[in-house]
């Protein structure tokens, strides 16, 4: 019999035939450099939990003293009755953290991308976009209504012909890019996109959302990675990823902040943060003003793993931050590759179509400050084990 949802088996089938179907593993454990999944104690190596801060106690005890004085959830949208002293109190930490003008907290950084990039350019306008950006920046510009123009991937010349093409006929123009593209652990050219906006009066955005916590000093993030201060208009991040939380935050030009206030419309239209979350950001900033120590063990940690990983053979491709890709190209060596980690004892996913470019499938290894020499050691034995068996080295 034909029904009108034969469709979604035939397409779930197919995925499972290009070996593209996720199978989502369970978390059963706090987020850690060990985690029980599906029942099974192993080595986490594929969180984004850069610093160990999801489960690290001072953020824990923030959050329930906040659950204490504030109870549960907002009750509103930040506009109505769901602004707290809380999220004021992390604008202006932000902000400052970022050395910029103003900040406004949002509730995801998925969230933030569609707050802004609507708010900022319309029909009329034109933006330019990396062809790897994230997809929230590629929803965010959908939005919009602006005419979307894609330039080559980290490419401030091809960006600049671009934008000597198209300008012309529109508006404004608002170039965007993702600060560290997460695939590949490679990061924007800011400082040369900075140079073309400059000479043609555009206006220029970065997602953060893997720099924060990670590039520039105490984590401090891109632009300050390049120096670039005050000149970014605007900087996402988010809270779920380095500040081991869950939020966004949208920071730069105070005239568009305030904008983004009266005209973003999942601020306008999407309940606020919880106070327990908000709070524990609050804790994850005031940790990392206090001490740079957990950004250099990053940094250690991940520079000895790609290392290793090098001279067992692996291809980690370009990266220049603690996310490590291990190319393995076709799908579904990727997935096999990852089930024999995972009976070795390590967590490690395997990323396909559509998060990376068909053919191009990998393994991304997140390397934390949590985890000590031994865990280190013990992942690239099981590296070691499953790419001879598999016959990747
Ligand atoms: C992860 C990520 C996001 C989404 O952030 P969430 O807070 O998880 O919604 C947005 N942009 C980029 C570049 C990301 O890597």
């Amino acid at each position: 019999m034909e029904n009108k949802l034969n469709w979604v088996q035939e397409q779930l089938d197919e995925l499972k035939q290009a070996g593209l179907y996720n199978t989502i593993r369970t978390i059963g454990s706090a987020q850690g450099a060990w985690l029980t999944v599906d029942g099974k104690r192993v080595l986490d190596f594929c969180s984004n939990n850069y610093l160990g801060l999801a489960n690290h106690p001072r953020l824990v005890q923030a959050a329930k003293d906040a659950v204490d004085r504030y109870g549960v959830g907002p009750a509103a949208v930040r506009t109505i009755a769901g602004t707290m002293d809380l999220h004021v109190e992390l604008e202006r930490r932000m902000a400052q953290f970022k050395g910029v003008e103003d900040a406004i907290s949002l509730q995801s950084g998925f969230s933030a991308n569609l707050t802004v990039i609507p708010a900022t350019v319309g029909k009329e306008d034109v933006i330019f976009s990396d062809e790897l950006n994230h997809a929230s920046i590629i929803d965010g510009c959908r939005l919009s209504g602006a005419k979307i123009i894609r330039f080559k991937h980290a490419d401030a010349g091809d960006l600049e012909a671009q934008v000597k093409a198209h300008m012309k006929d529109y508006r404004r123009g608002l170039v965007i890019s993702d600060g560290v593209f997460s695939m590949d652990g490679d990061i924007a050219p800011l400082d040369k996109l900075y140079e073309v906006t400059q000479r043609h009066d555009l206006m220029l955005m970065v997602d953060d959302a893997h720099g924060e916590g990670v590039l520039g000093r105490g984590g401090r993030g891109i632009v300050d990675h390049f120096g670039l201060h005050g000149k970014v208009d605007i900087e996402i991040g988010t809270f779920s990823k380095a500040f081991g939380v869950m939020g966004g935050v949208a920071a730069g030009n105070a005239g568009l902040i305030e904008w983004f206030r009266q005209r973003g419309r999942p601020f306008l239209f999407s309940s606020a943060a919880t106070p327990a979350d908000v709070a524990a950001c609050l804790a994850a900033v005031d940790l990392l003003e206090e001490s740079t120590e957990l950004v250099e063990r990053l940094w250690s940690n991940a520079d000895f793993f790609k290392k290793e990983m090098k001279a067992l053979g692996f291809d980690t491709g370009h990266s220049v931050t603690p996310i490590t890709p291990v190319m393995l190209g076709d799908a579904k060596l990727a997935r096999a590759f990852s089930r024999e980690l995972f009976e070795e004892g390590v967590f490690a996913m395997a990323l396909g179509f559509p998060t990376v470019p068909v053919g191009k499938a990998r393994i991304r290894v997140m390397i934390s400050a949590e985890h000590s020499m031994d865990d280190l050691e013990q992942g690239l034995a099981a590296f070691a084990s499953v790419g001879k068996r598999l016959g990747v080295v």
